[in-house]
Formats: structure tokens, sequence, C-alpha cells
């Protein structure tokens, strides 16, 4: 399928000669450029609208702040136990494995402390 005989172009010029803005942003599904209608704001591949719903992302957020103590003690209990395993093990392939497993989880945790400050 070229652009041509793809649907979603002859939308967005529609959209466009009704008055619609073209979003710097892109949809987070698939990655076209977003669409302002009014107070709306639609992906035209997806055919859908997106809720940027600041107010649900705020909560989100404050879910997400209160879990941070949380989520801090699980990482830094793993990593102990992580430690652990580790100490223990000699195969280097598993070695390899555990040692990208940590990385992983201190770049968790790292994330975690940047996004309490
Ligand atoms: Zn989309």
């Amino acid at each position: 399928m070229n652009d041509k005989d793809d649907p979603s172009v002859k939308r967005m010029a529609d959209l466009l000669r009704q008055g619609a803005t073209m979003l710097a942003d892109a949809c987070p599904q698939c990655g076209s450029p977003l669409f302002k209608v009014k107070d709306d704001i639609y992906c035209i591949k997806c055919d859908r609208r997106i809720v940027y719903a600041n107010s649900e992302e705020e909560v989100e957020a404050e879910a997400v702040k209160t879990l941070i103590p949380e989520l801090r003690v699980t990482l830094i209990n793993k990593l102990k136990a992580l430690n652990e395993v580790v100490d223990n093990e000699t195969d280097t392939e598993a070695l390899t494995k555990l040692a990208n497993l940590m990385v992983l989880l201190l770049q968790a945790l790292h994330k975690l402390e940047n996004m309490g400050t």
C-alpha cells in the first residue's frame, strides 16, 4: 500500500481542511503525527482519540510517587539477593546473565532516585 492509497492521508487532508492542526507529538501507539481538532487530539492512523488527560496522568504520577520508596526497597533487596547469587556463581555464562540483571536493577534504582527528587 503506498501513501496515495492510504485512507489516513485522505483523512489527514480532510481534518486539515476543517481547521485541525498537526502537532509535534507523535502517537504513542503508531508514531504517526497527532492532530488537534478543537479540543480533541486524534491519531488518524489508529483512528482514535488520544487522551492526554493531564488529570489522569497526574493521578498516576502521584500513585507512582507513593510507590517509589517501596520499589526502592524491593530493588535493593533484589540486588542484595543477586549479590549473594553472583558471589556463589562460577559459570561465566550464568554470571553474564546475572551481571546484566544487576545492571538493569541498578538502572531501575537510579531512575527511581531521579523520580524521587
Ligand atoms: Zn496512532
